[in-house]
């Protein structure tokens, strides 16, 4: 046992005794390799709970879309690739869809279906008393279904509505079912309904 402490004071003695002296300079500790922080995920913003009595709102739906128009709800799918569905007609119908959704919008208008949209000129042709340069042809006219003439009148209700979105209808007595409505040009009267 005793020439165990002796051999360990031997080996480690000195060097106790030269750091109490200060004469062994305390190594630095080595460096340490830097922990790798894993990446934090960015902080996600907070998201604000809405609270449940606040109205939501809601995002008000295009009743008509481009395809609506261009195939008369479906009926016609081959139209989508006309060549008379030109970039001229179809920037013509980017203009009037807007139009037309506000104005159904506003008359709380809550479904439709299009009787005929786009017309090609050769359908437009064969249409019983369909004007021969219609706006059906350049994308500035809709018929949508309405048997009984309702939605006729019920933009007679609020014609101002026409005005506002710069809308005409055809005069009903022309249209038994459906409504005509399109944005072409006129001369100026009252009310914005259009006998052909
Ligand atoms: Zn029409």
């Amino acid at each position: 046992m005793i020439a165990f402490l002796k051999i360990l004071l031997q080996k480690i003695g000195p060097t106790i005794i030269d750091i109490i002296k200060g004469k062994v300079k305390e190594k630095p500790a080595p460096a340490q390799p830097t922990p790798v922080q894993p990446t934090k995920p960015a902080p996600s913003p907070k998201v604000e709970a809405i609270p449940t009595s606040a109205p939501i709102a809601e995002t008000p739906k295009d009743l008509v879309t481009f395809d609506d128009l261009v195939t008369a709800s479906g009926k016609y799918l081959s139209r989508r690739n006309h060549v008379e569905l030109t970039d001229e007609v179809k920037a013509n119908i980017n203009a009037f869809l807007p139009k037309l959704n506000a104005l159904l919008r506003d008359l709380g208008v809550k479904s439709v279906s299009v009787t005929s949209g786009f017309r090609p000129s050769e359908v437009n042709a064969a249409t019983a008393g369909a004007a021969k340069k219609s706006y059906h042809t350049r994308g500035m006219a809709i018929d949508l279904f309405d048997p009984g003439n309702a939605l006729n009148d019920l933009v007679l209700t609020k014609p101002e509505l026409l005005e506002k979105h710069q809308l005409w209808v055809e005069d009903k007595g022309s249209t038994p079912n459906w409504c005509h409505i399109d944005c072409g040009t006129r001369s100026d009267r009252k009310v914005r309904v259009f006998k052909p």
